[in-house]
């Protein structure tokens, strides 16, 4: 080693030693709102490095981490379930940084802000978060509460640090690394399905053409715009292959989705009816409508997964539907509606305005969004089948789709 080389270490080891970490975190305070840590001196942003790891043992938690470059003055501090969390640590995490650790629902992001010489933590949407715990808290008894505080209580004792350093090391090395702050992701998660897949080709048409493959390239397109405008937009098929129903709104819930989408071709028994005559496009939504009318429709899409169901428990779960969730998913449907019909009338002037319309569709039962299906067209229409070629007809709907998600977001 050079002499020059030497004298570098020097001065860089006693950099490190002036530099070192002299925040000490005096207190922890708790709230429905935020955590506040107080410190004898500020923290820079600098200081601060935050990061998520998936909950291995609860799909629907996970834990956001909080390093913060302090030492601290006080025991290592637990607390149990409030409107923010699940279940929060705070310790001494190695000896520059102290951890903090939150274990949440997949649906709650928390962020941090520095004011002086405290960081609060706090949900980065407290306003929706809120809005949810007033519906919840009037839907739960006070058993299910307890219950919950339990399992929280149960999430705590399994909060190991150690065990997270080891996961951080061997699960996730990038993590470690990472000194840059992490930006919190805001932007409005749409999960749009196509409808069918694989040995289930939906509707067959003129030419034999299948709605699987049709509603794909529509649902591609749109996702491509809508990412354009930035949203963040999944699909809970990215190819030809079978979904089950009841996975497409779980798939959603599961990625906290603001808005599910489901496209569909219409078509009708050509054994029974004139081709040329049912044309244009129709939008559902879910509710618990039992209409003659509203069960027809929905019969084709619902499939033997429905059927099996006994009428009871059909019942069952149309009733669980609230309120609120029909009428957000109608706003949607009539944004879809509108959007989609505009974009195709200024090329296709012929096209069907269907209706929009309440019914009970299974692929919608159970999403926790304002979900809507969407008949773009009937596939057994001479005219429409060819519209489904054309590149065109396939961008306007796409452009009406997306339209339709900025168009609700503005005015919801
Ligand atoms: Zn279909």
């Amino acid at each position: 080693m050079s002499r020059t080389l030497k004298l570098l270490f020097l001065v860089l080891f006693f950099a490190v030693g002036l530099f070192a970490a002299e925040a000490k975190l005096v207190s922890v305070k708790t709230s429905d709102t935020s955590v506040v840590l107080e410190f004898s001196s500020p923290v820079s942003s600098d200081d601060i490095k935050q990061n998520k790891l998936d909950n291995p043992q609860n799909k629907s938690t996970y834990r956001s981490f909080f390093d913060i470059r302090a030492v601290s003055m006080i025991k290592p501090q637990s607390f149990t379930k409030t409107k923010l969390f699940d279940a929060l640590k705070v310790s001494q995490f190695d000896k520059e940084h102290i951890r903090v650790v939150a274990v949440l629902d997949t649906h709650d992001k928390l962020v941090y802000r520095i004011d002086g010489k405290s960081v609060i933590v706090e949900n980065e949407q407290k306003q929706s978060k809120e809005k949810q715990d007033t519906t919840k808290s009037q839907d739960n008894s006070t058993k299910s509460e307890n219950t919950k505080n339990e399992a929280a209580k149960d999430v705590l004792s399994n909060l190991n640090l150690e065990s997270d350093k080891k996961q951080e090391s061997t699960i996730e090395p990038s993590l470690v690394n990472n000194s840059q702050p992490q930006v919190p992701d805001k932007r409005k998660i749409i999960v749009i399905d196509p409808g069918h897949g694989g040995k289930d080709s939906g509707a067959i048409g003129i030419n034999s053409k299948k709605e699987k493959n049709i509603v794909f390239a529509v649902a591609v397109l749109t996702k491509e715009l809508l990412e354009k405008r930035g949203y963040k937009v999944l699909l809970t098929r990215d190819g030809d292959y079978f979904v089950e129903l009841q996975d497409r709104t779980r798939f959603a819930d599961s990625k906290g989705a603001d808005l599910f989408l489901s496209i569909h071709a219409n078509a009708v028994d050509l054994r029974h009816s004139d081709p040329g005559k049912a044309k244009g496009v129709e939008t559902f939504f879910l509710s618990p409508a039992r209409s003659e009318r509203a069960k027809r429709a929905a019969e084709k899409e619902n499939g033997p997964s429905m059927d099996v169901m006994d009428s009871i428990t059909k019942g069952a779960f149309l009733n669980v539907l609230n309120r609120e969730k029909i009428v957000a998913s109608n706003k949607f449907a009539i944004d879809i509606h509108r959007a989609v019909l505009a974009n195709l009338r200024a090329k296709f002037k012929d096209t069907v305005d269907g209706g929009v319309r309440e019914a009970p569709f299974w692929v919608l039962v159970g999403a926790q969004m304002p979900a809507v299906l969407v008949e773009i067209g009937y596939i057994t229409n001479p005219d429409e089948a060819e519209r489904f070629d054309n590149p065109i007809f396939r961008n306007l709907l796409a452009r009406g789709l997306a339209d339709a998600v900025d168009s609700y977001f503005e005015n919801n």
